[in-house]
């Protein structure tokens, strides 16, 4: 899942409240899961915006809406008839939903109310790690299912470096060598034989930004006129 955070109320103030018609536009899936920007976060973020803004400006008003997904187009559809009342929006969506709903109503000026912070997991409640940097080139079947490129802290494909101490990283005791744990991981599965050849360096060319993906069966129909 995609796991964010609610950026800081002062920082979405500055941002809204010159003007007077604003909605607040949740997104039901990953944002939600991590408590940052789903249909209760949106409808607290309205609130808050009309307590702080009409003492200065009477006629503001704000109002929540929140689809299944805003980084799907037929979602974002149904945003429409709410879009066409409003000045702004506040988009609590990651990254790519604010900007497909900004590309989807370019009229309308579309503001970020969270921070998108990265691919990662629901450890327990209330704690969400990052376990995938989207290489676009995964290793995870020769590592024993452990991301070197997230959780090893130099990013090594053929670890560990110099420094591991009782397990953890040099980089900080805190942390546990994402390499030890490969190699412990590998050897309880009787598959530590796979580390003894070499991996080359990732080919960082398949990586460039923006990246897409287009189904076969679908190429025609995506770049049709
Ligand atoms: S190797 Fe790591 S960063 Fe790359 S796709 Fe796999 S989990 Fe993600
Ligand atoms: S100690 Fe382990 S996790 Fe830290 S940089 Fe070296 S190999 Fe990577």
């Amino acid at each position: 899942m995609i796991v964010a955070k609610p950026k800081p109320f002062s920082e979405i103030y500055n941002m809204v409240h010159n003007y007077s018609n604003v909605l607040v536009a949740g997104c039901g899936t990953c944002v939600a899961v991590c408590l940052a920007g789903g249909e209760k976060e949106a409808g607290i973020l309205a609130t808050q915006l009309e307590i702080a803004c009409k003492p200065k400006q009477p006629e503001f008003q704000s109002f929540a809406a929140t689809v299944e997904r805003q980084c799907d187009r037929e979602f974002l559809e149904l945003f429409k008839e709410y879009v066409a009342k409003v000045d702004a929006v506040v988009s609590l969506a990651c990254g790519a939903g604010i900007q497909f709903l900004s590309d989807m109503y370019p009229k309308i000026p579309v503001f970020p109310g969270v921070d998108t912070s990265f691919i990662g997991v629901n450890e327990g409640a209330g704690v969400w790690t990052e376990r995938c940097r989207s290489c676009n080139q995964c290793y995870l079947g020769i590592t024993g299912g452990i991301c070197p490129i997230t959780m090893c802290a130099k990013s090594l494909l053929n670890g560990p470096c110099g420094g591991p101490t009782n397990g953890k990283c040099e980089t900080s005791p805190e942390r546990d060598c994402a390499w030890v744990k490969i190699i412990e991981r590998l050897k309880s599965q009787s598959r530590l034989d796979i580390l003894t050849g070499f991996t080359p360096p990732r080919d960082h060319r398949i990586s460039e930004s923006p990246a897409r993906i287009v189904k076969p069966d679908y190429q025609n129909r995506f770049f049709r006129g």
